[in-house]
Order: structure tokens, then C-alpha cells, then sequence
């Protein structure tokens, strides 16, 4: 297994995208890497077991990778938190902003047992704003959300305080500044 600072040296720094000034962090790199992608997903689901999670819910679209990955490891079932018009039946939804733009999440809210303990899992927290979205859907569906999952924390970006200030218990793998 490979630790988180192996996996670190993996990611890829891509300048200015998608915008200038953006320093993005690609995970194409550590996900291409066969021992990287179940390496993270192994320290995810360990994570995910100390939570006492019983589902796990992944943001469109990088934390469909890692998050569907992460249920297979724990034997639990995945919801998939969507980009809007994608789900066939009457959904929930909330806008909110990115750290560039704003968008969308939309959930079935049959997807969750009320009171189920649910962890979300993404590749990346920036803002919050994705995570605090889908913990409010979650949330509104009747979901008990406790822990959030990333593999980077950007912590500049001031969005795993705001997920503590909302009551969830936030592990990442990595940093970057
Ligand atoms: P936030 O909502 O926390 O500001 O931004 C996090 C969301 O945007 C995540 O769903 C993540 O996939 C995406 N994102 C923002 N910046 C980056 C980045 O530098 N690298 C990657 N891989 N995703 C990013």
C-alpha cells in the first residue's frame, strides 16, 4: 500500500486550469496508477470504518470514483450525489457556489433509510461549498452525516472548517497550499 505522501508525489499540478490563477490538483495521475487509486481507497475505507459509516454518498463526478470504490471496500451500498437532469425520478436539489462559478446537486431522496449514517466521499475539498451541498441534501433526505471524505484538503480555501463549523468530522489524505 502506498502511503499518502507517495500518493501526494502523484498528482499532477496543472497551471491556470480552468481558469487563470487556478493551480489545479489532477488526480488522472494517482487514479492511472494501478497501486495509487486502491491505495487511497483503502485509507478512505479505513477512515470510512472508524466513522461507523453505512453508506457512502459521491459527488459527480470524481467522487463517483472514489466513493463507489470506498462502498466495495466496506460492503455498503453508494448514493450518487448528481449534476442536475441526470437522475430519471423526482429528486432534490440545492445551488451553491464553486471556487469558480456556481452549479447543482440533485439526490433521490429514496435513496436513504432516515437515520441512516451516511459519509461522503470526493477527490478534493476547496470551499466546502460542494461537500455543504450535498451534506444539506443528505441531511434533508433524513441522512445522519458525521464524517466527509477527500483525498486533498486545500485548507487555504477554509472548506474543512466549514464542514467542522456544520457539525462533520473531516479526514483527507493529503495538503496542499
Ligand atoms: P469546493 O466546492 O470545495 O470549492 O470545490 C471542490 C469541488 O470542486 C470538488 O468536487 C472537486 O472535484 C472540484 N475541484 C475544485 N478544485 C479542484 C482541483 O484543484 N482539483 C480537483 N481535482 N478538483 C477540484
Amino acid at each position: 500500500r502506498l502511503s499518502p505522501d507517495e500518493i501526494k508525489a502523484l498528482v499532477r499540478t496543472v497551471p491556470d486550469f480552468p481558469v487563470p490563477g487556478i493551480q489545479f490538483r489532477d488526480i488522472t495521475t494517482v487514479i492511472g496508477h494501478p497501486r495509487a487509486l486502491a491505495s487511497s481507497v483503502h485509507h478512505l475505507a479505513d477512515m470510512a470504518r472508524e466513522g461507523g459509516a453505512e453508506d457512502i454518498a459521491g459527488m459527480e463526478a470524481r467522487g463517483f470514483i472514489f466513493g463507489a470504490a470506498v462502498s466495495i471496500a466496506l460492503g455498503t451500498g453508494f448514493i450518487p450525489v448528481r449534476k442536475p437532469g441526470k437522475l430519471p425520478v423526482e429528486v432534490i436539489g440545492v445551488e451553491y457556489d464553486l471556487e469558480y462559478g456556481k452549479d447543482r446537486l440533485e439526490m433521490d431522496p429514496g435513496a436513504i433509510r432516515p437515520g441512516q449514517k451516511v459519509s461522503i466521499v470526493d477527490d478534493l475539498i476547496a470551499t466546502g461549498g460542494t461537500a455543504l451541498a450535498a451534506i444539506e441534501l443528505l441531511r434533508r433526505a433524513g441522512a445522519v452525516v458525521e464524517q466527509a471524505l477527500f483525498v486533498i484538503d486545500l485548507p487555504d480555501l477554509g472548506g474543512a472548517r466549514r464542514l467542522r463549523e456544520a457539525g462533520v468530522d473531516v479526514r483527507t489524505l493529503m495538503e496542499f497550499e
